[in-house]
């Protein structure tokens, strides 16, 4: 039996149109909708060009990323973290959800290939163990590990329910399907030459839901991004 964490190439194509860029280094799906498109992409411990990712769960579908935009722009965020400073049982689950993102992403890097990154041990990512940064962050871990382990990651969970549940399909419309998916070449050097206007399009989106995520400024860019993301930087 085919594991259901393993992307196809279909999976792919969808994260990229998804995400309306090419996808790098996804090594699993960690969440599917009910459907089987993707929610989450399971990035490697270590990307294949040797620098060491610590998110490793990134939500993928624009209803649940826009929706937990709406969350954190609502300064969900803040208030989280004060009860986490003022809360120890709270504090302690929260903690241990760190724990948990350590120990899983330990266990995708064994299971992929990938290997022990040293240079992240310890360094989760969401601002855990001690703090809300990212609440996409929380989301991606809840929906991959299931409920129970993350309780803030939960909590952001049930706070989208007006827009999004998990018994639900909400693919729908909810990306482009028309002509062709976000360009496949994944080589750096051809990422800023030659786009096509589909591209550039794609990017220009990319900007704006980017901008649309962090209302706050608060988000360390690598801890929140994909790598595709740290890619847009050079
Ligand atoms: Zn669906």
């Amino acid at each position: 039996m085919e594991d259901p964490r393993t992307p196809t190439p279909q999976d792919l194509e969808t994260l990229s149109r998804q995400l309306g860029r090419p996808v790098r280094d996804v090594v699993e799906i960690g969440a599917r909708c009910v459907c089987g498109n993707p929610l989450v992409a399971t990035t490697a411990p270590r990307l294949g060009n040797g620098i060491p990712f610590p998110t490793t769960f990134y939500l993928t579908h624009p209803i649940i990323t826009s929706a937990v935009s709406r969350l954190e722009a609502a300064g969900v965020m803040t208030e989280m973290t004060e009860r986490l400073e003022r809360d120890p049982e709270l504090a302690a689950a929260y903690r241990e959800a760190h724990e948990d993102y350590l120990r899983v992403r330990d266990e995708i890097g064994a299971r992929t290939g990938v290997g022990p990154v040293p240079e992240i041990a310890g360094v989760s990512a969401g601002g855990m163990p001690t703090r809300v940064k990212c609440l996409h962050v929380l989301v991606g871990h809840s929906l991959a590990v299931g409920p129970g382990v993350n309780p803030l990651g939960d909590e952001a969970l049930d706070g989208i329910a007006e827009w999004w549940t998990k018994d639900r399909c909400y693919c729908d419309g909810a990306w482009d399907v028309a002509g062709p998916a976000p360009a496949k070449d994944l080589s750096r050097h051809t990422k800023t030459q030659g786009l096509s206007p589909e591209e550039l399009e794609a990017k220009k989106a990319e900007r704006r839901r980017a901008a649309e995520e962090e209302p706050a400024g608060e988000h360390g860019a690598p801890a929140h991004g994909a790598p595709e993301q740290e890619e847009g930087a050079r």
